[in-house]
Parts: C-alpha cells; structure tokens; sequence
C-alpha cells in the first residue's frame, strides 16, 4: 500500500487499533524511515495525546468533524473504522480527566475549566455518534439540496424514523454577527415546525443534528433560514436551505 492509502489509518494506528493489512503496512513504512509516514504518524501520536490531556477542545473535534462531512460528501466511507476511532477518543479523554482531575485537586480553577472542556468535548462527540448512527442506518431517507444552484449552500439531508434529522451542508457563510441558522421540519400540510438552532464553521461548513424520532412519510420538506440569534417560532425570511423530499411538479 502507498501512503496515500494508509493516511486515514494514522491514528487508528497511534491508538493501537488500525486494523490488518494497514498496521503490518504502516510499521513496514515506518521501519523504512517513510518521509510521509513517519510524520504522519508522529501527527496522529500529538494529536491522540492533545485529546487524552483534554488541550484545547476544539480542535480534535473540529477535525473529526470534517470527517464526517467528507463521508456525507463522498458517498460510502469507512464509516464503522471512524466509529470506532472516536469511542476510543472518547474513553481517552475520559480517562485522561480522571488522571487530570487527581492531579489538579488544588487547582479548583483549572479544573472547573478543564471539566468544561472536557464536558463539551464529550458533548460533541456524542453528537458526531448520533450523526454517524444515522448515517450508518441504511433506511434513512437521504435528501440532497442545492444541487442544480451554481452558488451556496449545498449538502445533504438525512431523515431517520428513530434517530432523527441530520443536516450536513457545505458552502454556508457564517451567519452575520447577532443572527442565526434555524432548521424547520416542515410536515404535509403544515406550518413549519422549529428544529434548532445551528451556525456554520468558518469554513462554510455546517453538521446539525435534530434528535428524537420523526415522522419521515409525512415531511414534505426540511428549510433553513436566517433568524435572529434567539431563534423564532414561525420563520420570517426566504429559505437559504430547502430540501424537499419529493420532486416538485
Ligand atoms: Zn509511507
């Protein structure tokens, strides 16, 4: 295998998970003194480290995020192999709390910062499990938007009777400072319905995540507007975003 095909796997490898041919693959790059893989691998060891120490939060997940995009963008991935990695990851940082928090008994301050990182790291997490259970629900509706726009914002829709609604879009500005993305489940012959409030990366990327069981026969549509930062009950301008589940006449 080339480096480009075992990139993916560096860090499964730094957590001692990678899976066969890319372990034996790797160890044989990295005995060879490969120029990519040995950085590569060293990247993928700080970065595995970072989490464990519960650094900065928001870079791993950040990160992982993009891989979720990427799968949603790109069709079929590995998508049980990131799974799995972000388990680890998560009972890395577990851990590493743990150990922190022993270790920073005096230091109330720090720690209640750190546990808050901590805690919203493993918020984010569990919000990227959701999104990639329902990613992996081979029944989910799947809606793609945007397609035929030559401009913003594209992506994809994926409904789930149980699990819920999961927006990935790409090419979606930042909402302007003291506004806000809204999502609306719009029913057959309904009003809009409120799904949340959500803001875009600085990349243009945007991961939102309605949970809890939706009734997907009977969803005409999912929307996105611009709202006031608070959010609104009914929407009150034209939808940037507007996935329809059936083909229009
Ligand atoms: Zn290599």
């Amino acid at each position: 295998m080339n480096c480009d095909e075992l990139r993916d796997s560096y860090e499964l490898y730094a957590l001692g998970i990678a899976e066969e041919p890319e372990r034996g693959e790797i160890r044989a790059h990295l005995e060879r003194d490969c120029p990519t893989c040995v950085p590569g691998v060293r990247g993928a060891r700080e970065l595995t480290t970072l989490i464990g120490a519960t650094a900065p939060a928001a870079e791993p997940p950040a990160r992982l995020r993009k891989r979720v995009l990427a799968i949603a963008g790109g069709g079929t991935g590995p998508l049980l192999k990131w799974s799995r990695l972000w388990i680890a990851v998560a009972a890395g940082a577990l851990i590493a709390a743990v150990v922190f928090n022993t270790r920073a008994q005096h230091a109330s301050e720090e720690l209640a910062r750190v546990q808050a990182e901590s805690a919203a790291q493993t918020r984010e997490l569990a919000r990227l499990n959701e999104a990639f259970a329902i990613l992996n629900q081979p029944d989910a509706r799947q809606v793609v938007f945007g397609g035929a726009a030559p401009q913003p914002p594209r992506g994809r829709v994926f409904l789930d009777r149980t699990r819920g609604v999961l927006l990935l879009a790409s090419n979606l500005p930042p909402a302007p400072a003291g506004k806000t993305y809204e999502m609306w489940v719009i029913p057959k012959g309904g009003k809009p319905v409120p799904a949340g409030l959500f803001q875009s990366a600085a990349d243009g990327t945007a991961l939102h995540l309605l949970a809890g069981p939706v009734n997907v026969a009977g969803t005409a549509a999912v929307a996105v507007t611009l709202e006031v930062a608070a959010g609104v009950p009914q929407p009150t301008s034209t939808p940037i975003i507007a996935a329809f589940t059936e083909p229009r006449p």
